[in-house]
């Protein structure tokens, strides 16, 4: 197996350090910058499977190479997790809207970042599609979109409205992954005319209310959005 890439963008130098040190004990190829302008480049350089990124940086902020990266398709579906300070929910939802694919808050513990890296590289270097996996099946939970059908523990719950299928579908589909709520807006209703109430948060509680005691697999993240529970991780 050849070693996977990272590029640690992180101007706070022990930080980086202990980043660096983690990763490489993982297996990990890694290379770390303490500038913005000089994470880009790197980041271009060594097309790496997987980039993690300060968001205050000197030199570049963090939302700026995020932007770069997805505006240039030979570096769009690069994962990236943001790397941030408490207080930056305005920033977390920005860089989720640009297409990062997850976030850590200061003070992490290496154990848990390193749990998240190996959970957005099994997720794989594909940007988030539409879900095209009709039916998804986890603890207990089967959620079919052909057939308008979702069973939890044997029993059918058959109130969905068409909107709730899908959102609950793409979040599933998407297990790990947080979205915001606009993101979930134009990923799942941006097409669609029907829809009558485009507030994520009433079709969440309804979907938690039909799903009763599983109601927890959809996490709310404080400030920015929802997450379907990984039970991977
Ligand atoms: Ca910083």
């Amino acid at each position: 197996m050849t070693a996977k890439k990272i590029v640690i963008v992180e101007d706070e130098t022990d930080i980086r350090e202990v980043l660096i040190y983690n990763f490489e004990r993982e297996g990990f190829t890694v290379w770390g910058a303490g500038d913005g302008r000089y994470g880009l480049k790197l980041i271009q350089d060594k097309n790496p499977d997987l980039v993690l990124l300060d968001l205050m940086l000197p030199g570049l902020d963090g939302l700026e190479i995020c932007r770069e990266l997805k505006n240039d398709k030979t570096t769009a579906a690069i994962p990236i997790i943001m790397v941030t300070a408490k207080g930056e929910e305005g920033d977390i939802v920005a860089g989720l809207e640009l297409g990062a694919d997850d976030y850590v808050t200061k003070p992490f513990s290496p154990k848990e970042l390193m749990a998240r890296a190996q959970a957005v590289l099994r997720r794989g270097r594909a940007l988030p599609a539409a879900a095209n996996d009709k039916r998804i099946e986890c603890d207990g939970l089967i959620i079919d979109i052909e057939r308008h059908l979702v069973i939890v523990d044997g029993e059918t719950v058959s109130s969905f409205t068409a909107t709730e299928l899908k959102l609950f579908h793409f979040l599933a589909f998407n297990a790990g992954r947080v979205f915001t709520r606009d993101h979930l807006l134009s990923r799942v209703m941006g097409e669609e005319s029907f829809v009558v109430d485009r507030n994520i948060d009433v079709h969440i509680q309804a979907i938690r209310k039909k799903i009763g005691r599983e109601r927890k697999i959809i996490e709310t993240i404080r400030g920015i959005g929802y997450r379907f529970r990984d039970t991977g991780e």
